[in-house]
């Protein structure tokens, strides 16, 4: 019989509950013994959902109290050397100092999962000794068997894929680590074999990614070691996010199922199972609905896939899954209020996708016309998307697809046009600025609110933002800073903010995902063709400018940072959506230089975020990523300067790409990305303006003068003097008053002293 499997299911809750417990709980609104009890109601509602829809595999140990990660790393008493953990079951003191912080230890890192936008507490391998100090897995099977009369399938992350997460790691111990976790999973692995357990699924995400030929031998070693020691335990080897790699020697395993995605790699995993064939022994995990996307799926080409699979499979050997866990989409689309019926009707998060996968299953048992109906509906619900106005600007589509057709590039090239802005700006040398953003105090928050629920007019509201800008304007000129900024206090988040104001975005009201531990983000959806209509930045920032003679910078998300924060539409490829993006923004920029702002930033923080995970085709996604910035800011004048800004530190193996989006000065964050971005700048010459962050903005500690000298002190030994800019790490919104101006001050300090030591070299 086919069955239905999901690989994870959203813990936040329909109405975020999960983040408010944890919250109520850090607060200490919340005892310990209650929280747990909240957490377990959340818990069994979640399975209790899947059981009501009739998925067959429903994963068990998916459900966390804060990350995956970390309760793996908990597990095995994987516990960083200065939380003082001495064995034994970890005390949600210690689970949640690592994730969070304690007032003696500081948190561990978080980085993001793969290519989705799930943070990960990062493990630390300090040499604790590895130990089991619970077996999670079996835990929540017995709760789902007891509580529910659930069969679950226990979910754990594969030991290579943690290996690879940890910070720590190094491949040469790669077979000492394996030597110390291996006889814990094969425990963990034994206890839930007596217990009658039917499937555990083992995350190897990490085997879409290339690993070293040793790794793929270690992987024989793991897989075989397990077989050995619960030979009657059926395991599915699951992958996500890509095709798999190693294809191959996966079939050769001895695991009782191979999990695919066939909506992210689909062609890919394919194509291997068609040329080296499915062997005859094993299961495939068919991940056919889009674990990450929220649109409805197309039923009739899904069911056209599994076909495909079963014929080369046999329909009875698939079980029809979520392409990853759900975990990425929000809960349910069902509460939603306020969208256009077209575009309501055709999403599907986590919720409908289980009915999805309940709905293709039936159809592969007992064939299509079982689920005429719902064929039928998904159909309409799709075509009435596809006709919505909001998909159809054709003026939009036509201009786009000119100006695509043309190479992005400035009237001059920079060598060029930088004598006319030197000459033009007259700026000292090492220009001091800001990322954007000023300290966004309770009382702007409040403000805000007060004229969301309608009880302050827009002009009292715009007259509250116009007296911060005064504010901050005098500020900065005190402070001595050269290039000013706003302050983006009309700005809750920098995605929301221009999606708000551009055509073809839509707003959830309950869309949300888990970002890390409580965070949850809740990401525009871009569904539509991107329109700009109206100037979007234009008031606030020419306010600014008339209160000072100094420049004032405008300030702009970029194309790339705004789609990679939204949800998109899939009709058209990433590659247009970013185009169009780039076609509103550059009007934008256009209305900007119009107002007589003659400094334009378009922030990029996230363009790494899009890279896709096989190195083969990150090349091309870089190249319209390029292009789609260029194509935003290609059009100002030879004077008129386009700065541009990224944080989140890697960015050393894209210096190439920097360099080619053309922005006459970049600022980056540095500070937390231990030198290896300013190495990057030993091995090639950056020819660009330049700002490397001196301070980290993530604390509110006051960084004092020296330290900043010596962080200039060592980016001029490898950038030239006369196109080096100074600024903090990143925006200050989330900093105090006192704890900013103090900061900045001794910025301008150490910038006035760079200035006497270096002058030499600069001229
Ligand atoms: N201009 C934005 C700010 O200062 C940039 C934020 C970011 O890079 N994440 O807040
Ligand atoms: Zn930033």
């Amino acid at each position: 019989m086919v069955k239905s499997s999901v690989l994870g299911y959203p813990r936040i809750g329909a109405d975020r509950e999960w983040k408010k417990a944890l919250e109520a709980f850090w607060s200490g609104k919340l005892k310990e013994e209650e929280f747990h009890a909240r957490l377990q109601d959340i818990r069994l509602g979640h399975l209790r959902k899947q059981q009501a829809q009739g998925i067959d595999l429903i994963p068990v140990n998916d459900f966390s109290y804060y990350d995956q990660v970390l309760d793996t790393a908990a597990m095995f008493g994987i516990i960083p050397k200065r939380f003082a953990y001495e064995g034994g079951a970890v005390p949600l003191s210690v689970y949640y100092g690592i994730a969070r912080g304690t007032k003696e230890a500081t948190a561990s890192e978080m980085t993001k999962w793969f290519n989705t936008n799930y943070h990960y507490i990062v493990p630390e391998l300090d040499g604790a000794e590895p130990a089991l100090t619970e077996n999670k897995p079996l835990t929540a099977y017995r709760e789902a068997k007891e509580k529910l009369g659930i069969e679950g399938k226990p979910v754990i992350i594969g030991p290579l894929t943690f290996l690879k997460l940890s910070k720590g790691y190094k491949a040469s111990e790669t077979d000492a680590w394996l030597e110390r976790l291996l006889p814990l999973y094969t425990r963990i692995l034994k206890e839930l074999e007596q217990e009658g357990v039917q499937w555990v699924q083992i995350d190897e995400p990490v085997l879409v990614t290339k690993v070293s030929a040793a790794d793929v031998q270690r992987l024989t070693t793991v897989y075989e070691t397990f077989a050995a020691e619960a030979p009657n335990l059926n395991i599915m080897l699951q992958t996500y996010f890509e095709s798999a790699e190693y294809y191959s020697e996966m079939t050769r395993l001895p695991v009782k199922g191979i999990g695919l995605d066939f909506v992210h790699g689909c062609s890919g995993n394919i194509k291997s199972i068609r040329e080296i064939g499915f062997p005859a022994d094993k299961v495939l995990g068919a991940g056919v609905i889009d674990g990450r996307g929220i649109w409805k799926a197309p039923l009739r080409e899904k069911l056209e896939l599994l076909e495909e699979l079963a014929g080369l499979v046999t329909a009875d050997r698939l079980i029809i899954q979520s392409s990853c866990s759900l975990l990425h989409v929000p809960v349910t689309a069902k509460n939603e209020r306020k969208l256009l019926p077209e575009l309501k009707n055709a999403l599907s998060f986590a919720d409908e996708k289980l009915n999805e996968l309940v709905v293709l299953t039936k159809a592969v048992s007992l064939g299509q016309n079982a689920i005429a109906d719902e064929l039928e509906t998904c159909e309409c619900a799709l075509l009435a998307l596809s006709q919505s106005g909001e998909r159809n600007r054709g003026g939009i589509q036509q201009a786009v697809a000119n100006i695509s057709a043309q190479q992005p590039v400035r009237h001059l090239p920079f060598a060029e046009r930088h004598p006319l802005q030197q000459n033009k700006w007259q700026l000292p040398l090492f220009p001091t600025t800001t990322i954007g953003s000023f300290p966004q105090s309770a009382e702007v928050r409040k403000a805000r609110q007060q004229w969301r629920k309608g009880e302050w007019s827009g002009e009292t509201y715009a007259q509250f933002i116009r007296e911060q800008i005064d504010v901050w304007v005098k500020l900065q000129e005190e402070i001595g800073l050269d290039v000013l900024v706003h302050g983006e206090f009309e700005r809750t988040d920098m995605v929301e903010f221009f999606g708000e104001k551009l055509a073809g975005f839509a707003f959830t009201q309950f869309g949300w995902v888990q970002s890390y531990g409580s965070r949850c983000v809740k990401p525009p959806v871009i569904f539509g063709d991107v329109a700009f209509e109206e100037a979007m930045t234009v008031e606030e920032t020419k306010y600014a400018q008339s209160k000072t003679s100094r420049p004032v910078k405008g300030m702009l998300t970029g194309p790339i940072t705004i789609m990679n924060w939204s949800f998109v539409r899939e009709d058209i490829s990433r590659e247009q959506i970013a185009y169009q993006l780039a076609y509103a923004l550059r009007q934008e920029v256009e209305a900007l230089e119009q107002a007589g702002i003659g400094m334009i930033q378009v922030d990029e923080p996230a363009v790494r975020e899009g890279l896709p995970l096989k190195e083969k085709d990150q090349a091309e996604y870089l190249a319209w990523a390029v292009k789609a910035f260029r194509m935003t800011t290609c059009t100002v004048q030879d004077t008129t300067q386009i700065h541009t800004h990224m944080c989140y530190c890697e960015f050393h193996d894209m210096i190439d790409s920097i360099e080619a989006m053309d922005a006459d000065v970049i600022s980056i964050e540095t500070s937390r990305s231990h030198g290896e971005l300013i190495h990057s700048f030993e091995l090639n010459t950056y020819k660009l303006g330049i700002g490397l962050g001196v301070y980290d903005i993530h604390s509110p500690r006051v960084p004092r003068v020296e330290e900043m000298t010596a962080m200039i002190d060592r980016a001029l030994r490898v950038l030239d003097p006369k196109l080096f800019w100074i600024n903090p790490d990143c925006g200050l919104k989330t900093r105090g008053y006192e704890e900013t101006i103090d900061s900045l001050r001794n910025m301008v300090e150490a910038t006035q002293a760079a200035r006497a030591k270096h002058y030499a070299e600069a001229h």
